[in-house]
């Protein structure tokens, strides 16, 4: 009997203690949303008077150009290109935020249509760098939602291209399967990234180099990369030899 109530005491604890889990839990997915919510309305808020000074400094330079010296110019130009920069740093903040406040639409999709658009909407940025991208077709048909898988392998094609400085830029894409799952890669012979940074790249606004090395970028794009991955309750993490190329991979669950 003894043995009964011990055991029966140590259940109602391991039940509570669940409980309070479970609790914890819906407050912190509650915290979560309020700053998701906090993040859009304040962005929201920002972008409109930054409108107004990208707008007035093209203004002054437009109808008073004649009237500035060099200088002047040169610094409304600076101006210009700063807001710019906000302005897309809050887009990113926007497009992040509005990701935790949108449910996925998951349905088969068939990934070779959606990687075909894709390269369609890349084309101009494919044409001008010379990048070769190779795809290892037929790809699967997939459990998932259409748009925002499309957004992880844009941002990560865009990367491949983008954080390369080889004459011929090679992309490759393609998965390999296992009984559950489906683990996509994108691979460059870029500039590659070194180890301690593995993590740290799909941190929001982490960038490893100043802006202007590589063409501007806002550092959210492996940010939202990951949070659509493992909403859709996949990994995705890198590989890379510093120097040599990096490949990104992100794991789905197989259609059976
Ligand atoms: P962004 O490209 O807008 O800066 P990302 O979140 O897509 O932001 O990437 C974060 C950082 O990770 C980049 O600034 C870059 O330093 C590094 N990075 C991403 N992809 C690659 C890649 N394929 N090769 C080398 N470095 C990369």
């Amino acid at each position: 009997n003894a043995a009964l109530d011990l055991r029966s005491a140590i259940i109602s604890v391991v039940l509570r203690k669940i409980d309070e889990l479970a609790k914890l839990n819906i407050e912190l997915e509650r915290s979560n949303q309020e700053l998701d919510a906090f993040a859009y309305i304040a962005s929201h808020d920002l972008k409109e008077p930054l409108r107004g000074i990208h707008n007035y400094s093209n203004f002054l330079i437009e109808d008073y150009g004649e009237i500035l010296n060099e200088e002047g110019k040169a610094k409304l130009r600076t101006l210009i290109r700063l807001t710019q920069r906000m302005e897309d740093l809050i887009d990113s903040l926007l497009r992040f935020s509005r990701l935790g406040r949108v449910d996925l639409l998951l349905q088969q999709i068939d990934l070779n249509i959606v990687l075909q658009r894709i390269l369609d909407l890349l084309s101009a940025r494919i044409e001008e760098t010379g990048a070769v991208i190779n795809i290892h077709r037929p790809l699967p048909i997939v459990y998932c939602d259409r748009i925002q898988i499309g957004e992880v392998f844009s941002n990560l094609i865009t990367n491949a291209i983008k954080y390369n400085d080889k004459v011929e830029k090679l992309v490759e894409i393609g998965y390999t399967e296992a009984s559950e799952t489906v683990t996509f890669y994108v691979k460059d012979n870029g500039i590659g990234i070194r180890e301690k940074h593995f993590e740290a790249i799909f941190r929001i606004f982490k960038r490893l180099h100043s802006p202007n090395k590589y063409g501007g970028g806002t550092g959210a794009g492996l940010t939202i990369a990951k949070k659509i991955v493992e909403r859709h309750g996949g990994k995705i993490w890198v590989e890379s030899t510093y120097g040599e190329g990096s490949t990104f991979y992100f794991t789905l669950q197989k259609v059976n």
